[in-house]
């Protein structure tokens, strides 16, 4: 008997066992995907990890509906890859399987279809399974897989759909709705056995009593004969003057044979430029002690300050990988970067650059995924944010992971929660690929690591072009406040330079890690703040809807005009975010055009894209931000940047808080002065004399990391301590309680290391569910692997008491 070892796109930890044919057991190979039964009636399409005669023995296997793939469309080393990551972050195979493939690739039984609204379908180009599934959805606006595996009455119909989906016919309804216009041509050719020469004078004999389809093939053989060119269906009608049912019966009787041409979605026009390169002699100089470390070690840090040019000695590295002949993956912290990035790379290596990006559609992912696999022209790099790490390489040799001090390579949900840094250097191992690092301010783990020589260290002390450093003006708010020197939030000395930069033609940025107007309503009579219904926190106050909305469940209601508890109508406001300051700058600044940049700003596809549009076309003079603006935007014209309040963010309940606040300030400030004049940066504080704001102040990334370092080993946190979080979730307040503290119990007596909790978080209920956590810190002297292990030993048996069974458990392994 023969059977495969699959895996579904579901969470779980196991893999499946299915039963196959002797000849698909000799056709199927590791990475196809296979449409398999599962449960009492679900379909999955699941991928192939292995081929093999051992009959389960606690099942019996069941058949596979189908085999989709006629070649794997995974590598063994990327499944060799999700296992690690499975493995490391304590999820299932599965979730990372659904996680890495693009979903269109992945149909699934209780997938919901939708027909394209903007797509005119021709009726005689569909085959008669596709035309049924049309009409059916001409009917309803959407329909479930199942349902149109009953239509159709038949369980094979993945391969229909997937068609349908590349043809841009049908689309999944989880796909946000874009305009892409489809760029999928027709051709046709002539089947094989008509080719020959004679193939003509056996043709007209064969149509001798069809006239009209006579002509087609006297038209083909016309065409094909002076333009020496693929033959589309469009063209062949035309020049017959016939019509495409005519061409449909041809293909029908086998004397015609219709393909499709893919063409590229996410294809450049840009021409690679001719200009040439120059390096600094700093640049150059680190180039070459990046080369150097990659004969000995595996990752390097480089680390430049801002602005010294380390997109440059990338394109430099890149440029050599690829006369090697070997793919490069070039990870980025947002994928709303992509675009600069990718102008600045399409200048060097024209055509040769891919992005996967999550807000592409499901064709244009697929079509990255299939070029990575091929090795193809197009996908020689590959841009993306933490998913294109799950990509199919076919022949990786060189990963960049660029601002990988960022979190937000951290995925936090849903799982794998991995750290897509540090998949990215187990991924280089499977692949004997080098890693480099890049950062003006690196984390405090990946330094610590080059301390330990386990990474090579180069550094760049100067910016490009001998630009200088920006100078760094410390405003005490305390003493503005006493001495009355602020217009709302807006200190003299700030004011002051916005409008000497604004007289000079210069940009300003301001940046205030909040969005919204301002974060809450308090009454003034009885200090009542309203809450979210469903969350333990305050409700923010988003003036421009003037509306109250919770930022964790989206719950909102209109602005209030008297208290909820004492009815008074005295509310104020208190805080403020980054609309507030646009509303302010209105009043000090009236004639300056003002843009905003957050969350709420940068929704849909190209809301990010269009903001810097504007602002890098000078059409903006004052940009306000929260965090987005920290993040390597380049832009020339901008000589200061404002930090409103430093003090919020030192603030955060959170080991990593000064560690952030230092990078985060760092990189704004770094926005500042990029061409050849001095930039400015004026940082509001109440606390001037705070270490982490000196070491900003001066630049001074050791002291910062000396600091924190100490403070790390003392508290026992990460590089000293690995941290396993636990979040358990449950809507009955008390239930929760006792479970938490029966884990808690159970994992401190079985474990030899500190075991925190069960702790109430700052924000202990969201969306009615209550929340505890407990946190695992394990010394760097003891074994990874065996300490999960006994952790999820217990984890087992916690499942197993009945009245906890409910529990949610969320583990975020090296919790960030
Ligand atoms: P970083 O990423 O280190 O902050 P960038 O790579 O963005 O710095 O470089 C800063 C600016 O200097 C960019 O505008 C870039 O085009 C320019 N630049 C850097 N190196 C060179 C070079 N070798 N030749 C020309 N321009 C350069
Ligand atoms: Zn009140
Ligand atoms: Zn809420």
């Amino acid at each position: 008997m023969f059977f495969i070892e699959v895996v579904l796109p579901l969470s779980l930890a196991k893999t499946f066992t299915y039963r196959v044919s002797e000849a698909e057991f000799h056709f199927i190979k590791k990475g196809m995907r296979v449409a398999v039964p599962f449960g009492k009636s679900k379909i999955y399409t699941g991928l192939v990890l292995d081929v093999h005669q051992n009959e389960p023995g606690l099942y019996e296997a069941k058949e596979i509906h189908q085999i989709l793939d006629e070649n794997p469309i995974a590598t063994e080393i990327q499944i060799k890859h999700w296992l690690w990551v499975a493995n490391y972050y304590m999820c299932g195979i599965g979730d990372v399987y659904r996680g890495a493939f693009p979903s269109g690739l992945l149909l699934e039984s209780e997938t919901t279809i939708s027909h394209k609204t903007d797509v005119r379908v021709n009726d005689s180009e569909l085959s008669d399974d596709e035309f049924l599934v049309y009409e059916a959805l001409q009917h309803q606006s959407s329909l479930k897989v199942q349902d149109i595996i009953s239509i159709l009455n038949k369980k094979n119909i993945f391969p229909i759909l997937q068609k349908m989906i590349s043809k841009d016919i049908i689309v999944l309804e989880e796909e946000i709705k874009e305009n892409y216009k489809p760029k999928l041509i027709r051709y046709v050719k002539l089947h094989s056995q008509y080719e020959s020469d004679s193939g003509l004078g056996q043709l007209l004999e064969v149509l001798k009593n069809a006239n009209k389809q006579k002509e087609i093939v006297l038209a083909y053989f016309q065409l094909s004969a002076s333009e020496k060119k693929p033959i589309t269906v469009k063209k062949l009608v035309e020049v017959s003057n016939s019509t495409s049912t005519v061409v449909k019966a041809l293909i029908e009787k086998e004397i015609f044979e219709e393909y499709y041409l893919q063409h590229d979605r996410v294809s450049f026009d840009g021409k690679a430029s001719e200009e040439f390169l120059q390096l600094s002699a700093a640049q150059e100089l680190a180039f070459n002690q990046i080369k150097e470390n990659f004969t000995q070690k595996e990752v390097c840090l480089l680390h430049g300050v801002t602005s010294s040019g380390k997109t440059e000695i990338y394109i430099k590295l890149i440029e050599e990988y690829l006369t090697l002949g070997k793919q490069v993956l070039y990870l980025l912290p947002e994928i709303a970067l992509t675009t600069q990035l990718v102008s600045r790379l399409r200048l060097h290596f024209g055509d040769k650059v891919a992005v996967f990006h999550s807000k592409y559609s499901n064709n244009e992912r697929v079509e990255v995924w299939k070029q990575t696999l091929e090795n193809a022209d197009k996908a020689q790099i590959v841009i993306g944010a933490r998913s294109a790490l799950f990509l199919p390489f076919a022949n990786l040799g060189f990963l960049i992971v660029d601002e990988e001090h960022e979190q937000t390579f951290k995925q936090t949900d849903p799982a794998p929660r991995y750290h897509a840094r540090d998949s990215a250097i187990v991924l280089a191992n499977f692949h004997n690929a080098k890693v480099l690092l890049g950062s003006a301010t690196p984390s405090i783990e990946t330094y610590f690591n080059t301390q330990a020589e386990k990474y090579g260290l180069v550094t760049i002390t100067e910016r490009y072009n001998n630009v200088r450093m920006p100078e760094i003006l410390l405003v005490d708010l305390k003493d503005k406040h006493f001495r009355k020197r602020m217009t709302g939030h807006f200190s003299d000395v700030l004011i002051e330079e916005i409008a000497e930069a604004l007289s000079l033609g210069e940009q300003v940025i301001l940046f205030q890690n909040r969005r919204g107007y301002s974060p809450i309503i308090e009454c003034m009579t009885c200090g009542h703040v309203p809450h979210c219904q469903q969350c333990d926190v305050s409700l923010t106050f988003h003036k421009h809807k003037n509306q109250l909305r919770c930022h964790y469940c989206g719950y909102s209601i209109a602005k209030p005009s008297h208290c909820h508890a004492c009815s008074s109508i005295d509310l104020t406001t208190k805080g403020f975010g980054t609309e507030q300051i646009e509303q302010e700058l209105l009043s000090l600044f009236p004639k300056a055009k003002t843009g905003r940049m957050d969350q709420d700003t940068t929704r849909g596809k190209f809301g990010f894209e269009k903001i810097i549009d504007t602002f890098k076309n000078r059409e903006i003079d004052i940009l306000v931000g929260t965090q987005m603006l920290a993040k390597g935007l380049d832009f020339e014209n901008v000589s200061l940047v404002g930090i409103m309040n430093a003090d919020n963010m030192l603030h955060h309940p959170d080991f990593r808080a000064f560690e952030r606040s230092y990078q985060m300030m760092t990189q704004v400030a770094g926005r500042a002065g990029r061409s050849e004049k001095q930039g400015k940066v004026v940082i509001q504080t109440y606390n001037p004399n705070h270490n982490t704001i000196q070491q900003v102040t001066n630049n001074n990334y050791m002291g910062m990391y000396k600091e924190q370092l100490y403070d790390r080993q003392i508290y026992k946190y990460p590089p000293y301590f690995r941290i396993i979080k636990l979040t358990l979730k449950h809507r009955d307040f008390d239930k929760l309680k006792e479970g938490s503290f029966w884990l808690y119990q159970v994992l401190s007596q079985n474990l030899k290391m500190p075991v925190l909790g069960p702790e109430e978080p700052a924000i202990s209920r969201i969306r009615n569910e209550y929340i505890r956590t407990i946190m695992i810190k394990i010394p760097q002297n003891l074994p990874l692997g065996s300490t999960k292990k006994t952790i999820q030993k217990m984890l087992n048996s916690f499942e197993a008491v009945a009245q906890y069974r409910a529990i949610k458990v969320v583990i975020n392994v090296d919790f960030y």
